[in-house]
Order: C-alpha cells, then sequence, then structure tokens
C-alpha cells in the first residue's frame, strides 16, 4: 500500500490567526461571550441577514440548543433525513423525542420533501433538513408542510453556510439553523459552531440555555441585578481564543468559498467524461440552488466498484472516503424501531458515494493527481468478487 500523499481533508490557515489569537489572549478574556465571540456574531449576521446569532462549542451544542428551545417531550417525533451526521438525530435522542427518519432525493441526497407528509403525525414536532454538500433541500414545499402540521423546521446547515436556496442564505429559512466549525468544514476553529436564530422569541431564552440556564447575559447588559439560575440549560459558549481563530476565518470567507468553488469546478469538468463513459453520476447542483461547494462527491455504479475505486486511489496515494452510514440501520437506529428497507434510497447511496480529497489549499498539482488517479479507474474491469 502506498502512503497517502494527498490527504481527504487539511485545515489551512488564512492569515490572520495567530495574530487574533495573540490578541485574544492579551485581552485576558479567554472564556465565552468574550469580544472575539461578540465579532463573529455580529459578522454572520450581518453575512446572511440572520436576526441573532450564538456562537456554539460545536453544531452538535448547537443542534441540543434547539431541541431545548423546542420544549422537546418524550415522544415527540422530529423527521428527519437518515443520510446525515449522527448529531443530528442524537440532539433530539437526548431529549428522548424520537427521530423519524426519512429517505433521501436521489439526486440531491436531500430529504425527500415528497415523502416528509406521510409521515407526519399527531407527535410531530419538527423537521430538521440537511443541505448535503451545501446543496439546498426543497425549502419551498417544506416550509409549505410545516406550516400546514405547524411544525417547526430546523436547518443542520453545517455543510452550507454560504449556499443559497432562490438567492436566500441558507440558514435563513428555519425558526433556527446551526452551523459547524468544525475543523473538516468550509470555515473552522478546530472545534465550534453556531446557533441562528431567526424566530427571534427565541433569542432570550436561547442565550439562558446557552449559559447553564442563568440570566448572565441580561445581568451583563444591566437588565436584572443579579444573575441566577432560570431555566434549563448546559454550557455551549465557545472560548475567545477560539473565536479569535474563527474571526480570522470568517473575514476571510469570500476567499476561502472562490478557493472552493475552482476546486469544484475543475473536479467537476475533469471527470466528466470518465463519469460519462463509466457510469458514474456526479453530482447535482439543481439551477435555483447556488452551493457551498462543502464537498465534491461521485456515486459509482455500485458498491463494488466504490469498495475497488478507494483502494486504486489509495495505491495512488490518494484518500478518498465513503460517507454516512445510513442512521435507521444503525445499531441505535435499529433500536429505535429502524428496519433494513425503510429508506431505500439511503441505502443504496451510502454504498455507493465516493468522496474526493476537498479542502481550501488543495493546489491543482495535486488535484490534477486525484482526477487522474480516479480517471484511470474503470468500474467494469474483470474483478474477481470477494463476496
Ligand atoms: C459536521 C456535522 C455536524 C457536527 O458538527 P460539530 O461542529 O462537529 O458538532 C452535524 N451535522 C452535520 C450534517 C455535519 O456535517
Amino acid at each position: 500500500m502506498a502512503a497517502i500523499s494527498i490527504p481527504f481533508n487539511r485545515p489551512s490557515l488564512t492569515g490572520k490567526e495567530l495574530e487574533y489569537i495573540a490578541e485574544a489572549l492579551r485581552a485576558g478574556h479567554a472564556a465565552g461571550d468574550g469580544p472575539f465571540a461578540a465579532r463573529c456574531q455580529a459578522l454572520l449576521e450581518e453575512m446572511l441577514g440572520v436576526p441573532k446569532v450564538l456562537l456554539t462549542t460545536s453544531c452538535t451544542h448547537a443542534l441540543e440548543l434547539c431541541a431545548l428551545l423546542l420544549d422537546l417531550e418524550p415522544g415527540d417525533e422530529v423527521i428527519m433525513p437518515s443520510f446525515t451526521f449522527v448529531s443530528t438525530a442524537n440532539a433530539f435522542a437526548l431529549r428522548d423525542a424520537r427521530p423519524v427518519f426519512c429517505d433521501i432525493r436521489a439526486d440531491t441526497l436531500n430529504i425527500d420533501e415528497r415523502i416528509i407528509e406521510s409521515l407526519v403525525t399527531a407527535r410531530t414536532r419538527a423537521i430538521v433538513v440537511v443541505h448535503y454538500a451545501g446543496v439546498a433541500s426543497e425549502m419551498r414545499e417544506i416550509l409549505r408542510i410545516a406550516d400546514k402540521h405547524d411544525l417547526a423546521v430546523i436547518e443542520d446547515n453545517a455543510h452550507g453556510l454560504m449556499g443559497r436556496y432562490r438567492g436566500r442564505p441558507l440558514g435563513t429559512f428555519g425558526r433556527l439553523a446551526t452551523q459547524s466549525f468544525h475543523e473538516t468544514k468550509n470555515i473552522v476553529c478546530g472545534e465550534g459552531g453556531a446557533l441562528l436564530i431567526n424566530d427571534e422569541r427565541l433569542s432570550e431564552r436561547a442565550e439562558i440555555l446557552r449559559e447553564k440556564g442563568t440570566n448572565r447575559s441580561q445581568f451583563f447588559r444591566g437588565e436584572v441585578d443579579r444573575y441566577t439560575w432560570v431555566d434549563l440549560g448546559s454550557s455551549y459558549a465557545i472560548s475567545d481564543i477560539l473565536a479569535a481563530f474563527l474571526l480570522a476565518q470568517l473575514e476571510a470567507a469570500e476567499g476561502i468559498q472562490e478557493k472552493r468553488r475552482a476546486l469544484w469546478k475543475r473536479y467537476e469538468e475533469g471527470l466528466r467524461q470518465w463519469a460519462e463513459e463509466e457510469d458514474v453520476v456526479l453530482p447535482t447542483v439543481p439551477a435555483h440552488c447556488d452551493s457551498s461547494h462543502h464537498m465534491f462527491h461521485v456515486l459509482m455504479p455500485d458498491a463494488a466498484a466504490r469498495g475497488r475505486a478507494i483502494a486504486h486511489l489509495e495505491e495512488r496515494g490518494v484518500l478518498g472516503v465513503f460517507h454516512y452510514v445510513p442512521l435507521h440501520t444503525s445499531p441505535r437506529g435499529l433500536a429505535l424501531g429502524g428496519s433494513p428497507g425503510d429508506c431505500p434510497v439511503t441505502e443504496d447511496v451510502s454504498e455507493r458515494l465516493l468522496r474526493l480529497p476537498f479542502y481550501n489549499d488543495l493546489d491543482e498539482v495535486r488535484q490534477q493527481t486525484v482526477i487522474d488517479a480516479l480517471a484511470s479507474f474503470h468500474c467494469a474491469s474483470a474483478a474477481v468478487s470477494v463476496d
């Protein structure tokens, strides 16, 4: 096996991170809700046009805040895709709400809005969408269904920062939306996230839940004369050292997105002909969606070809990876009542999807190595089946 020379992901710096981190340390405010966090929040509010943004320690924690803010009770149901990261489900399962897994569309790999309504029951409280790879879910139809049945919509927008749907930024459609700044995302600070609050009635309580259930923020604004325990809560505010890291990245967001757009285009152009010849499907971006270019993936014709393609890339020093083992057939998903066959598109796609190295500083020479490596792979080559 050749050594991997082109990793799948590598976080990159934009230039000002160390300067800002040093400034945060010198300012003597390393805890949550410091000056850098305030600047990040204001910048995100302005970039996206969101009334209120709160930085959090992760997207996972921002999702947990969503579940707390909705006052979910045991047995309440939350409809979500099975084809997602475990945190999308866990945040709600922690409140003993029941994730109800919905299949995905075969083109965008997003929750299939044509199925959602058949899953709505008297216990349904919310629909969680994930904009896979940064391409929007069909928000017009999803909001219509939510409105009709009085359900909250939450966008797990971990992939979608700066993507758009019909011209409007992702993260602005749900009552609440969440971002991730984990080192694998477009804009990073190691570990971090944000809660986007589009329904301002939830803002004050969100501050309280994020501050261990205290009204500490109101105290610092001089609205109350001491702070105390007023609600449920946990500790979800991010250290200002990480917020300093994040501010440098957010200020460079346009440049980062430009790099990722160029990477995505080069993959698409470099692989188009090979994909056509080999029955491989490249990502679908509907005309009314502007992608955030979070990743580049291909759908191989079958699971065996995907497995052989990963090995073929590895022999050439390239790390290609699969994505999302369906949640409904995971051990926990099965315990919650899921069974194979519930989400056939998810089960099929999960076995065939291959993601290619994709990071801000992937240079053209290395990217060409990836393209050449994949384009020299033949799906139908006479491999001996080992199944
Ligand atoms: C990365 C990711 C998360 C979790 O983000 P963290 O910031 O690591 O907690 C949640 N949902 C999706 C869809 C993700 O891709």
